[in-house]
C-alpha cells in the first residue's frame, strides 16, 4: 500500500520542543524536502490543488522558495518572492505585520508581475496567519488576485485560517 501524501509529511516531519524559544514546538520539514519522493509528491499535491487557478506562484520567504521554484516549475508558471525586510533592490510594497513578541515587515517589488494576475502564495507552515494575511495584504496593493494558499502543515489550534478571510486555503497535512 502506497503512503499517502499526509502519512508522508507527518513521517517526515521533525518536531523540536522548545524551538526557537520556550513553549512552541517547532514543525521541521526538512527531512521531507531532502527525501526525493516526498519533495516531489509535497510540491505535485500542492500544485494540483490549485491547478488551472493561477498565472504565478509567490513563495515566502525562506522555506516557501523551496516549494514555490518547484510548483512554478511544474505548472509552467512564473515566481515572485516575497522577502524580508531590505532585500529586494528595487521600488517595493512593504507590509508591517505583528509577531508574537515584535513585528515583522515582508515586501514585494511594485512591478514584476502584471497587475489582474492570479497568485497562489505557499509556504510550509500556517501558524498565526500573520504572515500569509500580510502577503495577502501586499498582493492586495500590487493589484494582484489570491488564487489562494497552499501550505504543507497546518496548526489548526492557533487559528490561522480565521485569519486569512474568504481565500482558499489547502493544507496537505492538518495537525
Ligand atoms: P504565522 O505568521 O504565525 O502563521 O507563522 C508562519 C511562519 O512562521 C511560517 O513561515 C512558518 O514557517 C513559521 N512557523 C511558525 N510557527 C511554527 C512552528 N511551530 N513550526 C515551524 N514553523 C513555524
Amino acid at each position: 500500500v502506497t503512503e499517502s501524501v499526509e502519512q508522508l509529511v507527518e513521517r517526515l516531519c521533525a518536531k523540536i520542543p522548545d524551538h526557537p524559544e520556550p513553549g512552541v514546538l517547532f514543525r521541521d520539514l526538512t527531512p521531507l524536502f531532502a527525501d526525493a519522493d516526498g519533495f516531489r509528491r509535497t510540491t505535485d499535491a500542492l500544485a494540483e490543488a490549485f491547478r488551472g487557478r493561477f498565472d504565478f506562484v509567490a513563495g515566502i520567504e525562506a522555506r516557501g522558495f523551496l516549494l514555490a521554484g518547484a510548483v512554478a516549475y511544474a505548472s509552467g508558471t512564473g515566481i515572485i518572492p516575497v522577502r524580508k525586510a531590505g532585500k529586494l533592490p528595487r521600488e517595493t510594497y512593504r507590509e508591517e505585520y505583528v509577531l508574537e513578541y515584535g513585528s515583522a515587515v515582508l515586501e514585494i517589488h511594485t512591478d514584476d508581475v502584471p497587475r489582474g494576475s492570479r497568485v497562489l502564495v505557499l509556504d510550509d507552515v500556517l501558524a498565526t496567519g500573520g504572515t500569509l494575511g500580510a502577503t495577502a495584504q501586499l498582493l492586495h496593493r500590487a493589484g494582484l488576485h489570491v488564487a489562494g494558499f497552499g501550505l504543507v502543515m497546518e496548526l489548526t489550534e492557533l487559528r490561522g485560517r480565521a485569519r486569512l478571510g474568504g481565500h482558499r486555503v489547502r493544507a496537505l497535512y492538518r495537525v
